[in-house]
């Protein structure tokens, strides 16, 4: 794996990633999501937050539809061994999201992840068939600076081929502090190896990750979208050419009618968020046109929103294929709009566009 970066613009950085896959020839651009074409493996579901209380100094727990699995640095190397993943996310102590963490929480959480790294690092050496993949060394320490930075430091000296940024999904930590800890975990991270973020994927968020240094995303955000009966429908359109007056006024209102439409659904629907719409609302059952104007998926292309209520309505398998196919595409699309803004200089733009959408 090789990261070729082309612009870094106040801390957000534009490049490619190459020799990925098996074969090595499958390339990756960033900012962007992890694609099919890559098999990386996490240690834990990204939509499930797990029970706290249930890691030691050797084992790490993790839960699947048979219970909780205590994984302990070699059995966990042995899964790797039998998946052979092109990336894979070393194994953690990411304990720490309560929003009650001690110090000494935190410096368990970098000192165990810091063991487990080395044993897993001395493994994969001795794993002829782990010598194609990448392992990805996992940053902790809970909210306490010092300790991010401990494990950012210590964790960078390794041999890794990436650095993952755990420990800031769900609600409990400020907005303030995510970011003041994300921006400076990276700096003293190498600029030759990309830095992943776990539980981040709301648009507004991914932006602002991305400010702070972020390079790649997962893709679960489409997924709960799909699982709630939801299409992905937000304005993530920026205007490269500054005379183009009379398009971002369009836009404009574009975005304030998504923000209107939102603010209504927003109170029968406390799980959405502002960039998506609830396709089994009755007001759809009507509405001809594609989920969203101009998408070029296979589903606003063939099918309209009424048809999509239908098969939600009825219960029909084929609604969350469809929504699957749409807000995937939407989501990359969106992914793309970031890159070509920051080749453009325009991404400050795009996040007033974004970010006049979010509640
Ligand atoms: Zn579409």
């Amino acid at each position: 794996m090789k990261l070729n970066l082309c612009r870094v613009v106040n801390g957000c950085r534009l490049g490619t990633l190459t020799n990925l896959g098996k074969k090595g020839v499958q390339a990756m651009e960033l900012p962007g999501c992890i694609p099919d074409s890559v098999l990386y493996c996490s240690i834990h579901d990204p939509i499930a937050l797990c029970p706290h209380g249930y890691n030691n100094n050797k084992t790490i727990s993790i839960w699947g539809c048979g219970g909780r699995m205590e994984l302990s640095t070699s059995k966990f190397m042995s899964i790797q061994r039998a998946l052979q993943p092109d990336w894979f996310q070393c194994l953690s102590d990411g304990d720490t999201l309560s929003g009650e963490t001690s110090k000494k929480r935190a410096k368990k959480s970098v000192d165990r992840s810091l063991s487990f790294l080395d044993e897993c690092l001395q493994l994969q050496e001795k794993s002829p068939e782990l010598q194609g993949s990448v392992m990805i060394g996992v940053i902790e320490g809970g909210d306490v600076m010092e300790e991010r930075l401990r494990s950012a430091k210590e964790t960078a000296k390794r041999p890794v081929g990436g650095f993952l940024l755990d420990g800031f999904q769900g609600n409990t930590m400020a907005k303030e502090t995510r970011l003041k800890l994300l921006a400076s975990v990276t700096a003293e991270l190498p600029e030759d190896k990309p830095r992943f973020i776990h539980g981040i994927s709301r648009p507004d968020e991914v932006l602002e990750c991305i400010e702070s240094g972020v390079d790649v995303f997962e893709s679960f955000f489409p997924y709960q979208v799909t699982e709630r009966g939801c299409a992905l429908f937000f304005n993530y359109s920026y205007h490269p050419d500054p005379e183009e007056a009379v398009l971002k006024e369009s836009g404009d209102q574009d975005a304030v009618k998504i923000r209107d439409e939102k603010n209504k659904n927003e109170k029968c629907y406390p799980e959405m968020t502002s960039f998506e719409i609830y396709l089994k609302e009755k007001k759809y059952q009507d509405d001809f046109g594609p989920l969203v104007s101009g998408c070029s998926c296979y589903c606003c292309q063939n099918h309209s929103r009424a048809y999509v209520h239908h098969l939600l309505v009825t219960n029909e398998m084929l609604a969350h294929v469809l929504l699957m196919i749409h807000n995937f595409q939407y989501y990359f699309s969106f992914f793309r709009s970031i890159r070509d803004a920051l080749r453009d200089d325009r991404l400050t733009q795009l996040k007033e566009i974004i970010c006049r959408q979010a509640l």
